[in-house]
This record gives structure tokens, sequence and C-alpha cells, in this order.
């Protein structure tokens, strides 16, 4: 009994204090992260907002407001035991964390985990609403013009083709291929699929939104293209360009990632770690893989609280390049290292749930709301 009440004690067994961590962004990886080692340490999350807002769930709860009870988490409904701070962190030193709302928060391990910028609301009422708004958008309109044939505009065009099949869907895209962070055959597969779905793609044209004028969009080939409302889809920025004014300026690539070593730790510094899509890590962008560094993460911190010799920290091996796209709610498109499929395999692995009730349940909450 005696020796279960010391462990339960956490890291205040190893010291006087316990130790503190700040996670600086409560998206897919900082979440994860948070929810493991908040009985370990001291821990404070700096998110910019007061959900999780699960990201590739995003564009189903535009065309299905109700999706985004279950996909929109308060970071209150699964940590217990973490400080939550609903701001944007502006500059760390070597022993603190600053916030835009000019609290300070020191910290003995820091971890970053600002993925990419987005401007979404603060609150989860507010980002219901927002996702009401553009449901009532789509809805109202016969025309949309979708900007960006990224992974964030081709699942939008497909979810729209599919729940609303008499509206006309414009995609443009900048490049010369749709998805082009993956292989050229997922794009074929998924440019088929639009088309057969009467989406119009437009390619290797962009659209300067200052052209707009009553309901027309030019593009820069000089076409004109009608739509009643658009969707600005394009690739959204690192969240570190505020890194540049901070102690990590030098752990900075010239993409604006931070250099990490294999214990996802950011080079130069043995107690500030950097997961997710901020990190340079050879691999695909994909919140599974945040995911991993945010597990792998929490162990190697674990280790480090309980005063463990730093050289038992697990090293990371970067991931397989796997990417799943869903196509509208039953098919999607799957790119593995070897194989490219699409149809209803991958649409069965993601775009019915899109892993909702998955990443739910690796925060400890029921995968339903009942
Ligand atoms: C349309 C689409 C579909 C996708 N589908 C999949 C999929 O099927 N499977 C998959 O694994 N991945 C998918 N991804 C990729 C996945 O969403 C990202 O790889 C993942 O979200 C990265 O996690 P992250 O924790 O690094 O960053 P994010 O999830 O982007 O979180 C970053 C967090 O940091 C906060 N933040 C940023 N700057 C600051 C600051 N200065 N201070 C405080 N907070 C800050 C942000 O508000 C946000 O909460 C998809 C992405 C998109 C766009």
């Amino acid at each position: 009994m005696c020796l279960l009440g010391s462990m339960a004690a956490g890291s205040e067994k190893y010291g006087n204090e316990k130790k503190k961590v700040v996670v600086i962004g409560g998206g897919a990886g900082g979440s994860l992260l948070a929810y493991h080692i908040q009985f370990s340490a001291d821990v404070v999350l700096i998110d910019q907002k007061e959900y999780f807002d699960i990201p590739w769930t995003n564009l189903r709860s535009v065309v299905e407001p109700s999706f985004a009870a279950r996909s929109v988490i308060n970071h209150s409904d699964y940590l217990s035991n973490v400080q939550i701070v609903v701001s944007t962190a502006v500059s760390i030193t070597n022993t603190e964390v600053l916030t835009a709302g000019g609290q300070m928060f020191l910290y003995d391990y820091l971890v970053v985990a600002t993925g990419h910028m987005e401007s979404v609301p603060e609150t989860k009422s507010e980002r219901l609403s927002q996702y009401q708004a553009e449901f009532e958008k789509v809805k109202s309109a016969k025309s949309v013009l979708i900007i960006g044939g990224g992974p964030t505009g081709v699942e939008l065009a497909g979810e729209i083709a599919v729940d609303f099949p008499d509206k006309k869907v414009i995609l443009v895209h900048r490049g010369p291929r749709l998805l082009e962070f993956i292989g050229s055959k997922a794009s074929k597969k998924a440019l088929d699929w639009l088309t057969s779905k009467k989406v119009e793609v437009i390619l290797e044209q962009s659209i300067d939104l200052k052209t707009l004028s009553d309901g027309t969009y030019e593009t820069s080939g000089g076409e004109a293209i009608h739509a009643d409302c658009h969707f600005m889809c394009a690739g959204k920025p690192m969240g570190s360009s505020w890194l540049s004014e901070t102690i990590l300026k030098d752990s900075l690539d010239v993409r604006g990632r931070l250099t990490v070593d294999e214990n996802l730790r950011v080079q130069g510094f043995k107690n500030v770690f950097a997961i997710g899509d901020i990190t340079d890590i050879p691999e695909i962008k994909q919140g599974y893989l945040a995911q991993r560094h945010a597990l792998l993460t929490a162990k190697n911190l674990k280790l480090l609280i309980m005063g463990r010799n730093e050289n038992k920290m697990a090293a990371y091996r970067p991931g397989y390049p796997i990417a799943l796209v869903s196509l509208g709610r039953k098919e999607g498109v799957a790119h593995f290292p070897f194989l490219t499929i699409s149809g209803r395999i991958p649409g069965w692995i993601k775009s019915r749930d899109l892993f909702v009730g998955k990443t739910r349940k690796q925060l400890g909450l029921k995968p339903t709301l009942t």
C-alpha cells in the first residue's frame, strides 16, 4: 500500500517539487501529449482556443454541422489535471513562456506543438455556430467555388458533391495536380472521382479574391467563374513565425520547421521538445504521426521527470508515407508506399466516421456522446 501511495505521487517522489511541463498547441499532437503526462508533472497547455477540433473532420462538419458535436472537444473534457490557458504563446525564454494575454509560465520541460496556423474562434460554441453558418452558406448557394486542391479542397469538394449533388462545384488549384503532397496516382484517382461527380476542376490557375465582383471571380488565366460563394482551402502557414524572435530561432529550418533529434528534442536544447507538423522529420505531415510523436515524447518526459538517464530515452523512427483522403461519405483514396487505391475500402476505413470515435477514445472519452 505504501509503495502504491508513493508511486501515485508521481514526480514528487523524485524531488521536492513536481516538474513543470508547458505544452504549446492543443491540436492532434499537443492534446494527446498533455493527456498522457497530466499526472506525472504540473502541466500547462497553452492553446489559442478552448477546444481540440479534430482537424480531419472539419469538412464533414461543414455539410453536417451536428457532426461537430463529437469532434469539437473542450480541452477541459479530457484534461482533468492540466492548467488550460486559452491564449497565443508569443515568446519563449530559457525558463518561461509568455502569452499574448501577458501571462508567464515557468517550465522545466517545454513541448512545441503549434502545427499550422488557423484563424478559428476561441470558444466551442462560436466554432459550432461557424459550422452552422458555413452549412447555411452551402445550402443556400447554387454554385460553390473551392480555391485550393490539397486535402482540404479535395475533401470539401467531395463532401459537397455527395451531400448536395445538385450544386455546381468548381475547384481551382494553382498546381499541376491535385493532392500534391502524395503520389500522382492518388491525384489522378481523386481527379477522376471528382469529375465523375460533376465537379469542375481547373488546374494551374489561381484566384485573386480582389477580382471578385458580383459573384464573378477571375482566374489568373483570365477566365471568369461565377459562384454564389467560395471557400478558401489554400495551404495554411506553419505555426512557427513567432519562434523567429525566441531562443528557438536558430533551430528553425528554411521552411519554418523546428529541427529535432531522434528523441524529438529541438536541436541545441536538452529540455525543449517539438512534435507534429512543426517538426522537420522527413515524413508526410499527418495527425496519426503527430500522435505517435506525442506518445513517444510523453514516455521520454516521464523518464526524464523520474530522473532516469537520458540515454534511456526512446528514439523516433519516421513513419511510412501513408495518407487517406476521403471522397464524400463512402469513398476515398489511400496512398501507401507501394500502392494507391481508391473507392469503398479507403472510404470504409476513413470516410464513414473520420476516426472520431478512435480519436475520442485515445483521449479517454466515449466514442459517442450518449
Ligand atoms: C483536410 C485534412 C484532412 C486530414 N486528414 C488526415 C487524416 O485522415 N489522418 C491524419 O493522420 N492526418 C490528417 N490530416 C493532417 C493532420 O490534421 C495534421 O497532420 C495534424 O493536425 C498535425 O497535428 P499538430 O498537433 O502538429 O498540429 P495541429 O493539429 O495543427 O494543432 C496545432 C495547434 O496549435 C495551436 N497554436 C498554433 N500556434 C499557437 C501559438 N502560438 N500559441 C498557442 N497555440 C497555438 C493551434 O490553434 C492548434 O490548436 C489532415 C489534414 C487536413 C487539413
